[in-house]
């Protein structure tokens, strides 16, 4: 691994991504922007996985892209073990590809369905150059499949012969193959099965253990975040709002919003959906073209006030390894008995919890 081993592999400092509304055809007129990413501090550790959850549209995906430099920002900076990734020269930009990789949501189309199991795993070795002999190439894509689950001969399969949580497999594959540092898993294991989910998340855990691995976790599902993550970073309308160790975001989650994600995760014994206590909010996520002045949450929340449609709170921190940005965090902190555990054995979570090998899929 290079870079000091206490810098982080990620630094994100004031992150923006706005897209321009533009009207007219011949004469472009700019009339409005939206905002994505809005102003966004975040650092992800070595070896971590990082989870990063929000409503669709509150711009997780455009962060995981800025960060795979599939989108250019608009403003603030990236820092790659410590390095901007803006002054990266091409010989810098090509490693970096390569230490870098993603798995996508819906793995069918991810996969080319013209090209074999073989093809697939085996591109990222050509490209790079790193196995151009096709019987050294086979031999390495064997051994991806292997290390993800699933068996040898698969090789010859197209990508519709295969199963939903198999082709998913094939994806975690070739995003290994150039063996990266950092995988950007966006919504991985979202269009599976609930039970397929759970497979490939002990696979995700087991690989990173193994390998090394950092991941940023994006998802809009609670339960499956709280399951992978070391941490937990919560992002409402371009911003983060909340940022806890895992357990401790889930035990007292302290930014109404946060609150009202984990009011909305279903408990299926009615006695603890009925003991614990709900936060949940009204409304639709505002359009970020428009943002609320203030607190960009505050049409929604409960504990709005004057200063919050007057002033955007900064995240400052509660205790030690958790912090969030609202005015009134000393008056958010939830009684009762808590949704976090239970949330977990809840829903998706029930199935989560249960041992599940990341041995064969099939
Ligand atoms: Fe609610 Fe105000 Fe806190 Fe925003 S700052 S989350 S509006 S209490």
């Amino acid at each position: 691994m290079s870079g000091a081993a206490n810098t982080p592999l990620f630094e994100l400092r004031e992150l923006r991504r706005h897209y321009p509304i533009e009207r007219g055809i011949l004469f472009k007129r700019r009339i409005g922007v939206v905002r994505a990413v809005d102003g966004v501090d975040l650092v992800i550790r070595r070896r971590e996985t990082l989870g990063l959850v929000g409503e669709s549209g509150c711009g997780k995906s455009t962060l995981g892209r800025c960060i795979l430099r599939l989108e250019a920002p608009s403003g603030g900076r990236i820092l790659f073990e410590g390095e901007d990734l803006a002054g990266f020269d091409r010989t810098a930009e090509r490693r970096f590809r390569r230490r870098v990789q993603a798995v996508f949501q819906d793995p069918f189309s991810s996969l080319n369905p013209r090209m074999t199991v073989e093809e697939i795993v085996g591109e990222p070795l050509l490209v790079h150059g790193l196995a151009r002999e096709r019987r050294a190439r086979l031999r390495r894509v064997r051994e991806l499949l292997e290390l993800c689950g699933l068996p040898r001969q698969l090789v010859d399969r197209y990508p519709h012969e295969m199963s939903g949580g198999q082709r998913q497999r094939v994806g975690i594959a070739r995003a290994l193959a150039l063996e990266p540092e950092f995988v950007l898993c966006d919504e991985a294991v979202s269009a599976l099965d609930v039970s397929i989910q759970a497979q490939i998340i002990r696979l995700l855990e087991d690989l990173r253990e193994r390998l090394g691995l950092t991941y940023l976790f994006i998802a809009h599902d609670l339960s499956v975040v709280r399951h992978i993550s070391h941490r937990v970073a919560v992002m409402y309308l371009g911003r983060i709002v909340e940022i806890a160790d895992s357990e401790l975001l889930f035990a007292d989650p302290r930014h109404p919003y946060t609150q009202a994600l984990l009011s909305a995760v279903p408990v299926p014994d009615p006695e603890i959906e009925r003991r614990r206590p709900h936060r949940p909010v009204g409304g639709e996520i505002p359009n970020p073209a428009a943002p609320p002045a203030g607190c960009v949450f505050h049409p929604r929340c409960p504990f709005a006030e004057a200063r919050c449609r007057r002033e955007p709170p900064v995240l400052r921190p509660i205790g030690d390894r958790h912090e969030a940005a609202c005015h009134r965090l000393e008056e958010t902190a939830m009684a009762g008995p808590h949704s976090g555990d239970r949330v977990a054995d809840g829903g998706s979570g029930e199935d989560l919890a249960t041992p599940i090998s990341t041995g064969r899929a099939t």
